[in-house]
């Protein structure tokens, strides 16, 4: 069942999903080599109870941590740890908040500074696609709209996209109806009307789309070991507009390495 969301209930949607952006910009500054990925995990939460909210991933069906770090054929769910980012990885940052109740989900895969070019392609490519996502996402489409338009962009370059997992509703609860797969027919799927918000976010690997579950019990990798790319928004829909609640900017303004503008 869809829960439709009151302008309200819209007003402090917009407030969580703003505790996280910055919450996405503070990890941002601490993104390099040598840094340990329970670094990130810390300040990610500390942050977030500093500005009143609740880590929304931290005890989620007993997550173990604030963020979800994935680094390279990890396509989500990795731990934070002792690990320590190298020059030639991708990281993907997930995290979620939880604000007067209402929860926000935004993703960012970052390319250190020795990323290879193919691997630069790959997340450019899924960055564009999660717009293209958004373009459908309005109200009068379908959700298939939206997931075909993900899936056809992405697979005219050969990637894989993850079948296992899919974008969400978000609310009160952090996952909830409608399911926002990232492949799909046009015109097929729940019908995008105002109130509702949900998360869009792309997860596409290199190669295979096929995916296993680790030993953890959480983390998901590409078969092949090939790199996954994810990003993600939240997105409130009304009647005129589709409002992108999330937003990269403070990522983008405090992560050192400008590579939106590389290897396209
Ligand atoms: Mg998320
Ligand atoms: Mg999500």
């Amino acid at each position: 069942m869809v829960h439709l969301k009151t302008a309200e209930e819209i007003q402090i949607m917009r407030e969580s999903a703003s505790i996280l952006a910055k919450t996405h910009g503070e990890v941002a500054r601490l993104i390099k080599p040598g840094v340990k990925t329970r670094t990130l995990d810390k300040k990610a939460e500390e942050f977030i109870r500093d500005n009143e909210g609740i880590p929304s991933f931290l005890n989620y069906n007993g997550f173990p941590a604030s963020l979800c770090i994935s680094v390279n054929e990890t396509v989500v769910h990795g731990f934070p740890g002792e690990y320590e980012l190298k020059e030639t990885d991708i990281v993907t940052i997930d995290c979620g908040v939880k604000f007067k109740g209402y929860h926000s989900d935004a993703a960012y895969t970052y390319p250190l500074e020795g990323v290879r070019s193919e691997v630069l392609d790959l997340l450019n490519r899924t960055y564009d696609s999660l717009y293209k996502g958004i373009e459908q996402a309005k109200a009068g489409n379908r959700i298939g709209d939206v997931s075909n338009a993900i899936q056809s962009y992405v697979e005219q370059f050969g990637y894989g996209v993850v079948r296992e997992l899919v974008g969400h509703g978000v609310g009160k609860s952090l996952h909830e109806d409608p399911e926002v797969p990232n492949y799909g027919k046009r015109g097929k799927g729940p019908k995008i009307v105002p109130g509702m918000v949900f998360a869009i976010e792309p997860m596409i690997n290199m190669g295979t789309k096929q995916v296993v579950q680790e030993r953890d019990g959480w983390t998901i990798r590409t078969s092949d070991r090939k790199p996954s790319a994810h990003f993600e928004h939240t997105v409130a829909i009304h009647e005129d507009r589709t409002e992108v609640l999330t937003t990269h900017e403070d990522i983008e303004k405090n992560y050192s390495y400008k590579w939106r503008s590389k290897s396209r």
